[in-house]
């Protein structure tokens, strides 16, 4: 602990009062003093003027006066004792030490006794020594006091006691300051080891479970596989508990940060719902959502921490419940202007819980019920974590439990509104003409329920007459499970095609009908799937017609160019505009582009918004700004950050639109026919125009090859795709290293929201994700999470490349025409040095595409060309330059 002062013990007005009861009682002029001799207290009430008027008048007087305080202190300093002095004017002082835990803190100092009066001899002499009036100090030496040795040692005494109960005093406070630091230290100490452990622990976890993952992947014998299952089953729970730590050690050590964005509630519980339903699987338990259709379409909180919460509700409702409903309820109601207050219950038919132990499970790693639940995975942390984000956001939590027969945990949280967005509704209400044959009781209440609430009808049915007579009547929607769809019945059905009928499947139910007028909606249903489904917007879960790419011009005179400092996308974007017959050019980056406008004249341009150095907002800038040529050309940003509003945002940079990436076929076409002049689109006839979708299916284990084809439109081009982003891992991986390494997060974050959006391009959907949420920890300069995640990143990274290493190796055959001269390959070279010292990468892998047109028949030679493609792609540009020289040395000559 710090060294501290007397005053800081206890406190001045308190060193007053014992001094003014000390003065009171005994009449001797007193005054406390810390450590150093400063004076902390007025000495108030003493009747002699002796000291203070006359004597200390003098600068003499001062100057001996202090020096007998001085010695006198530093007497009883020595001794830790009551010291008792004579002073220069032949008066009885004394100092008693205020002390704590053998220090000295300050002292109680007093006197200005003598033992009889003083002769006026005496007086005199003191008088003349320090050039003062001896009459008036010989009549103030009249009011001092006198008193007997016995007297002033019964003073000594009490003085004595004074300093010993401010001792006290100072000693207690003392040792409660140093108990709260020592408190405060071990609990800061627990949280910083709670907080690297985990994540010590969470990085070789994260290779334990990759790995097993990548495993997987071989050819097993079915023992191994089991083994191999096993340990990344154990490593994910493991894992999970390690999260659970962290975050509870962050919320401990006041870590926890609440946010506040804007985020869409219907949003949030439809991505809650796609986890738990996968959660319960094939478990016989029905999962119900009740989802208030007036919730605003907008809300101001910390969605993730919120979503954090429900989540672990409904895990754990998953978890303790085995059969019956696990059912979530979400609803909004208005406390002021701009707030709400959110309501969320998590309700199962579960095991419920001892009323006993309610209180219990909010504690952390508290898990009651021990011998029922032995083999139920978790914490114990779960609850403890979420009751205290819940407190961190102002909200209250409950539990309601009837043992055996289920649980309901609930919450409310304030959330703040912005602005009005208009809650999700059914265009035409008379839409909502319904009737239902489901006859699961959980289903069907809550489907009754929603669609009384968005203002229309359902009627039960119970029998095939009841179902006979809707038809008949004309009904527009009729809602069944599979199970509740016999052939008969379908037979019936398929009659009436003016009839809608919903098939409502479960997690990984499949149905097919080429009898029925039929759309299916995966469970659970609820007001947003209702809404859409009343809209006409898609929720089918079959394939729907939408990805098809009707081509219904061409554009043979239309010049385009793409600026994006990524390889993956140009490809993409040229390869989607290839049908199109345009003429496409491509800048990887915002200076190149700069030249080639000036050369040329382009009647389109897609800008990516992000890009190192200039970014697409600088580039239109200086666009808009020296080339007035290019007024009316449209300039269309490409960005994989397509939020809300994102059109106006790039309308203000002079841009006129956006495409969100990963691009998909239908969006860029639609942009194109939208924004080139009019004159240079030729309409052709969409039949002959076949071109996307359609082609050989091909799938890569671990990849969603499905979507990303369909984004991108066809197969070939995909397997571009693929190539291309195969080839850029060695540079970007050691671009992310180094950026990481050095601590340069505007570089990381560019080079991660690369990696987002063409990972997303290829179908790495995950790896995708994991790079956005690192994107946004750059942006956010979040530096905790970067340091949790990046190597997660990068190894995920790695498994994605061994991942498609067969598929995007495959075509890489150079096709050599001719054998290189050695004044062609030299020239090569010396570009090549150039490029490497303007750390140019586009002029470097223009070297490199140069140097793959020769074949090297000398072996030595082959071979060395071929480690400095390597060298190239990671960037080392040491070695490159080793490998040029060495080339020089053993050819040029
Ligand atoms: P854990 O990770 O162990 O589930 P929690 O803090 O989330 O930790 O929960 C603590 C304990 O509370 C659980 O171990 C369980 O005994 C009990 N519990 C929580 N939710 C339920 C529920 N829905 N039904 C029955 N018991 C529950």
């Amino acid at each position: 602990m710090d060294k501290l002062k007397l005053t800081d013990l206890v406190e001045e007005n308190i060193l007053q009062e014992i001094q003014d009861v000390y003065i009171s009682k005994n009449r001797i002029a007193t005054s406390i003093c810390d450590a150093d001799g400063e004076y902390l207290t007025d000495n108030r009430d003493v009747q002699s003027d002796f000291c203070d008027k006359y004597i200390k008048k003098s600068p003499e007087g001062r100057r001996r006066c202090r020096e007998c305080d001085c010695i006198n202190a530093e007497n009883a300093k020595e001794s830790k004792k009551i010291s008792k002095y004579k002073c220069h004017a032949g008066l009885v002082d004394f100092s008693a030490p205020i002390c704590v835990e053998g220090e000295l803190y300050g002292f109680i100092v007093g006197g200005q006794i003598c033992t009889e009066p003083l002769s006026k001899e005496h007086v005199e002499k003191i008088a003349n020594e320090l050039g003062i009036d001896a009459e008036e100090l010989y009549e103030a030496s009249k009011h001092l006091n006198v008193l007997s040795e016995e007297k002033i040692t019964e003073f000594i005494n009490d003085i004595e006691s004074f300093a010993h109960v401010i001792s006290d005093i100072a000693g207690n406070k003392y040792q409660m300051l140093k108990l709260g630091e020592e408190m405060e230290a071990v609990s800061r100490m627990k949280s910083d080891f709670l907080a690297n452990m985990s994540h010590e622990i969470r990085t070789p976890m994260n290779a334990i479970i990759g790995m097993a993952d990548i495993a997987l992947r071989k050819d097993l014998s079915d023992e191994a596989r089991s083994y191999i299952t096993q340990i990344k089953r154990s490593g994910n729970v493991l894992l999970n508990i390690i999260n659970d730590i962290l975050d509870f050690s962050k919320i401990e050590s006041g870590k926890m940060d609440i946010s506040l964005v804007e985020y869409s509630p219907m949003v949030m519980i439809n991505d809650i719902a796609n986890i738990i339903k996968t959660r319960i699987g094939d478990k016989p338990v029905e999962f119900t959502l009740d989802v208030s259709p007036d919730i605003p379409g907008e809300l101001m909180g910390d969605d993730k921490r919120i979503e954090q919460v429900i989540t672990n509700l409904s895990n754990n409702a998953v978890k303790f419940t085995h059969e019956g409903q696990v059912h979530i309820e979400m609803s909004c109601e208005q406390t002021s202007s701009n707030m709400y207050m959110l309501s969320v219950s998590v309700e199962d038919t579960g095991i419920g819980i001892k009323e006993k132990d309610l209180e219990k499970i909010f504690e952390s790693f508290q898990q009651v019920d021990s011998k029922r639940n032995r083999n139920i995975e978790g914490s114990g942390l779960g609850l403890a974590i979420s009751r205290r984000l819940i407190d961190l956001m102002d909200g209250t939590m409950e539990v309601q439990s009837v043992y055996e027969e289920g649980s309901t945990f609930s919450f409310k949280i304030p959330q703040i509104i912005l602005r009005e967005v208009e809650p999700v509704k059914v265009n035409d209400v008379s839409e909502i003409d319904t009737a239902s044959l489901v006859t699961n009781k959980y289903v069907a209440v809550q489907m009754e329920k929603d669609i009384k609430r968005l203002g229309g009808s359902c009627k039960a049915l119970y029998d095939d007459n009841e179902l006979k007579n809707e038809l008949e009547r004309g009904v527009k929607y009729i809602f069944a499970e599979t199970k509740d769809l016999s052939d008969d019945r379908i037979e019936l059905l398929s009659g009436y095609k003016g009839t809608c009928v919903v098939v409502l499947l479960h997690f990984n139910e499949e149905f097919v009908s080429d009898k029925l007028n039929y759309k299916s909606i995966r469970k659970p249903l609820y007001t947003y799937n209702l809404i859409k489904l009343f809209n006409h917007e898609t929720v089918t879960v079959e394939e729907d017609e939408e990805s098809i790419v009707q081509i219904d011009f061409i554009a043979p005179d239309a010049k385009v160019l793409v600026v994006d400092d990524n390889d993956t996308n140009l490809t993409v974007a040229v390869g989607l505009m290839n049908p199109l017959q345009m003429n496409v050019e491509t800048a990887i980056s915002g200076q190149k582009a700069m030249e080639m406008i000036g050369q040329k004249h382009y009647d389109i341009i897609f800008m990516d918004h992000m890009m190192p150095e200039m970014d697409g907002v600088e580039t239109t800038r200086l666009i808009r700004r020296f080339h007035p040529e290019y007024d009316t050309v449209p300039i269309i940003a490409l960005t994989a950050n397509a939020m809300e509003g994102a059109k106006s945002m790039f309308l203000v940079e002079g841009m006129n639109d956006f495409v969100a990436k990963p691009i998909e076929a239908k969006n860029l076409i639609d942009m194109l026919r939208q924004w080139l002049p009019s004159e240079k689109i030729v309409p052709v006839d969409p039949e002959s125009m076949k071109c996307f979708g359609g082609d050989e299916e091909i799938s890569i284990p671990g990849l969603d090859v499905t979507t990303a084809v369909s984004r991108i439109g066809n197969t070939s081009l995909y397997m571009e795709v693929l190539r291309n982003y195969y080839k850029t891992i060695p540079r970007l991986t050691a671009s992310i290293k180094s950026h990481y390494d050095n601590g340069e997060w505007e570089g990381y974050t560019i080079d991660v929201h690369a990696l987002k959006s063409s990972s997303r391009q290829i179908g790495a959907m995950e790896l995708g994700s994991l790079a956005e949420s690192l994107e946004e920890a750059g942006n956010q300069k979040d530096i905790d999470t970067i340091n949790q995640k990046t190597e997660e990143l990068l190894l995920k990274y790695q498994q994605v490349g061994e991942l498609i290493e067969d598929y995007a190796k495959e075509e890489e055959v150079v096709i050599s025409a001719s054998v290189a001269e050695v004044s062609t390959t030299a020239e090569i070279l010396e570009d090549l040095m150039v490029a490497m010292d303007d750390l140019d990468a586009t002029a470097m892998d223009d070297c490199v595409s140069r140097l793959k047109n020769y074949k090297f028949e000398d072996e030595a030679e082959a071979d060395l060309i071929g480690k400095l493609f390597e060298a190239i792609d990671i960037l080392d540009i040491d070695t490159c330059e080793m490998l040029v020289q060495s080339w020089k040395e053993a050819y040029q000559a």
